[in-house]
């Protein structure tokens, strides 16, 4: 007899799979769902009688900080929040954690299930730091993990670029992807930070200013880069951080690193960052460019984003984007924390607290709610808080509540900086999310994004990674605590509470590329790095339970 597990009578949200609502059984098998049986007489050996609850697949966050150098140091950085945050206490089935907006990695994986999320992406490592990370994701417990791979200002990247020899970088791609067994190419204020590893202070300022010592320009390693992915059929699109984040008047970089993709897949992350009007220094002249940004966005089909929302409160911002955490540090007189990565990287690190008094706090909040209720396509806008960067990721409910409950917008924005009304069309956009856009921003559309086929739907072959909510009138109520978390068919979190064991899958990608490339890449690797080239390639064995997603 199989083994099935009979999840009855609940209204299920598959948007993928055009389901919207409607009571239907879910039957699983072996840690996936399976199709109904045929036969009658087949009974399941477990059912589960979700009558009345909300169905959904288990969340994905594409784009947060949970693992590497930088989220470690940020622990380390701020005891004083350790000091005075939740405990997480050991039981029978899991460890002790501590919280704070840097969660230590038990915590991390024990409060994304807590929260329905069954997988998520570090968005941002270098590669010479991938075995650290994939160590410190076999500490994360209960979801299924990846990361991307930091590669805008890695030295033999430019230098191809700049030698104008892509197959080159094709090979050099696909063997630092696979080398590092990350999930996705990612770039981050590209050329920016390695003009910050060469003079105090430096960074670039737009797109076409050249990075001094290789002759390229942060166009061209966008543009090469998008290529390159594309090329080589990742699953996932180049994913961007552009250039000047943070810094008024960003929008025309933002906009023209759009443009300069040329109708290549981009992701463009934590988009709220980047969308900013006004003049350098001058806080009164801040404003919303959203509507432009978005505009483009609707346009053109090759662009998905991912918000980036600030919730207001303190957190930690941390980030491959050296200059950012200098600048940062400067406005807020606070702690930093920068590194540099030899040949391919940076970091800062910086606590700060967003106030909602403060107008660019304020506007902040308002440009990323702006954000999801001006891009047309739910498909193409992902919820994300840049985890820890513009809050929790625990904050996500409190997301869905702003989207879906225009009153309680309403109320809130009533208690922000006045001049947000002005500066901002968030007062004028009367959309409301409804629970199938929810579950397409969270699960399904991140899913489509990323090109995993197995998640963020409920159809045969699906993974089952399933949240079960109780409905409430309070969305905010509803999403924080879901009834039952089910991660590959097993109930993993009943009310919070984690039930069981479970350590989840480390995705990846293994792109082929030709093995003679491997003798350029080691000659160079040789001259310059401090460690050895054979020691540089994560093996098998550092990664818990690998899968391996197929490009193409
Ligand atoms: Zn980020």
């Amino acid at each position: 007899m199989p083994d099935l597990f009979l999840i009855s009578g609940g209204y299920v949200y598959d948007p993928a799979n055009n389901i919207d609502g409607q009571v239907k059984d879910l039957w699983i098998e072996n840690g996936k769902v399976v199709a109904p049986p045929t036969d009658p007489t087949i009974r399941p050996a477990r059912t589960l009688n979700a009558a009345g609850l909300v169905i959904m697949p288990g969340g994905i966050d594409m784009h947060c900080h949970i693992a590497g150098p930088k989220v470690n140091a940020a622990r380390k950085m701020r005891p004083e929040e350790k000091r005075k945050g939740e405990k997480i206490s050991r039981t029978a089935v899991s460890h002790s954690g501590t919280m704070g907006s840097v969660p230590s990695t038990f915590a991390t994986g024990y409060k994304y299930a807590g929260l329905g999320y069954t997988t998520a992406f570090d968005a941002a490592v270098p590669p010479l730091a991938a075995r650290h990370t994939h160590e410190e994701f076999e500490d994360t417990p209960c979801i299924d993990k990846g990361f991307y791979v930091l590669m805008g200002n890695n030295h033999y990247v430019m230098n191809a670029i700049r030698d104008a020899e892509p197959e080159r970088l094709k090979h050099f791609v696909a063997w630092l992807l696979g080398s590092a067994k990350a999930y996705a190419a990612k770039l981050v204020n590209p050329g920016g930070v390695e003009v910050w590893k060469q003079q105090q202070g430096g960074n670039v300022h737009q797109i076409d200013e050249t990075v001094e010592h290789f002759g390229v320009t942060p166009r061209q390693i966008i543009q090469q880069i998008a290529r390159t992915v594309d090329e080589l059929r990742l699953p996932h699109s180049v994913h961007i951080h552009c250039n000047n984040l943070g810094m008024p008047g960003n929008w025309t970089t933002t906009l023209e690193t759009m443009r300069s993709l040329e109708g290549h897949r981009g992701h463009m992350t934590h988009i709220q960052f980047h969308s900013y009007g006004g003049g350098e220094a001058d806080e009164n002249t801040f404003n919303s460019k959203v509507t432009p940004l978005a505009e483009y966005v609707n346009a053109n089909k090759n662009l998905t984003v991912d918000v980036g929302q600030v919730l207001f409160g303190e957190t930690t911002s941390m980030t491959g984007d050296g200059p950012l955490g200098y600048y940062l540090a400067n406005v807020y007189k606070s702690k930093w924390f920068s590194a540099d990565t030899e040949m391919e990287a940076g970091c800062g690190i910086a606590p700060i607290k967003y106030k909602n008094k403060s107008l660019v706090h304020a506007l902040q909040w308002a440009i990323g709610l702006e954000w999801y209720l001006m891009v047309e396509d739910p498909w193409r806008v992902v919820m994300s808080t840049d985890h820890p960067n513009g809050g929790s990721f625990l904050a996500y409910p409190q997301i869905i509540r702003l989207l879906m409950d225009r009153g309680y917008r309403e109320e809130i924005l009533k208690t922000v900086h006045p001049a947000v009304r002005e500066r901002s069309q968030l007062g004028d956009l009367t959309r409301t999310y409804t629970l199938n856009e929810i579950a397409i921003i969270t699960r399904a559309g991140p899913a489509r994004i990323l090109g995993l086929k197995h998640k963020g739907h409920l159809g045969p072959g699906a993974d089952a990674d399933i949240t079960i909510y109780t409905p409430h009138e309070n969305k905010e109520t509803m999403f924080a605590l879901p009834r039952y978390v089910i991660k590959a068919g097993q109930i993993l979190v009943e009310e919070g509470d984690i039930r069981q064991e479970h350590y989840g899958k480390t995705l990846h990608v293994a792109p082929s590329y030709d093995p003679s490339a491997e003798q350029h890449i080691g000659d160079w690797f040789e001259q310059f790095y401090s460690i050895r080239f054979r020691n540089y390639p994560v093996g098998q064995e550092y990664l818990h339970a690998a899968e391996q997603v197929a490009c193409g």
